[in-house]
């Protein structure tokens, strides 16, 4: 298609990460250099996808620039932190994500960072799984349910992926939005993730 010529991929995943579920784990996380981060969804990246499943990764082009972001990196330090160890500032996690997903977007550094946190300042998950009452409070909840719930706000199916704690408990780790290649309109998935999740599934509190 027109635009498979022009991005070179067929869609995004808006992917957001649930702290609770990254830190509850054998290896555990760590709190980034500004604090511990709020309970709330926070984002892991926004990766180009093609239809079939497969994706482009590190496309040639610009290395990650700090300086061409600076002005965002509070904002970013709020919706895009890093809970990897040990603890940093984001400037390693951002990096990645540019290197290896931002670099296949077509958008240049500052776009693709700011169109990113524009979802995420658009799309608010917990407000969803919440005015449903779905809260993360340790609890168990029907996958479908969950599914429901973000569906209703986001206007389109979300592909889930879940994450096993260290009592072997399955729970909510990771939401996926489609995207179309403009990085702003939400779209049906053309495919899903190939993460799954059981019937039933906790939310951590965090
Ligand atoms: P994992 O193997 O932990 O599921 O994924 C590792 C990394 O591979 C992710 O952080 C992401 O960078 C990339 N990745 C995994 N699945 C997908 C996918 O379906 N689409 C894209 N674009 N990247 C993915
Ligand atoms: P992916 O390749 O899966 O897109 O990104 C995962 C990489 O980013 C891993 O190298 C991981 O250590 C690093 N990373 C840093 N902070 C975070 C975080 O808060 N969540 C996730 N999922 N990965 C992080």
């Amino acid at each position: 298609s027109l635009s498979f010529a022009q991005s070179g991929f067929d869609f995004f995943y808006f992917v957001q990460q649930w702290p609770g579920s990254y830190c509850d784990l054998k290896q555990a996380c760590c709190y980034p250099t500004t604090g511990k981060p709020a309970s709330d969804f926070s984002i892991h990246g926004l990766w180009p996808n093609y239809n079939d499943g497969s994706y482009p990764s590190n496309c040639a082009g610009s290395s990650y620039e700090s300086a061409l972001i600076s002005d965002l990196k509070e904002e970013l330090q709020a919706y895009w932190d890093t809970l990897a160890c040990p603890s940093g500032d984001g400037e390693k996690f951002w990096s990645h994500e540019w290197e290896k997903h931002g670099t296949c977007s077509g958008l240049d550094e500052r776009s693709y960072f700011e169109s990113t946190l524009a979802l995420r300042k658009s799309i608010d998950l917990l407000a969803a799984l919440q005015s449903a009452g779905i809260e993360p409070d340790d609890g168990s909840y029907e996958v479908e349910d969950v599914q429901e719930a973000l569906k209703q706000a986001i206007g389109h199916r979300p592909g889930l992926e879940c994450n096993t704690n260290i009592s072997g408990k399955r729970q909510l780790y990771q939401v996926y939005v489609c995207v179309d290649t403009d990085a702003s309109t939400l779209i049906d998935c053309p495919i899903f993730p190939s993460t799954s999740c059981p019937s039933s599934v906790t939310f951590p509190s965090f």
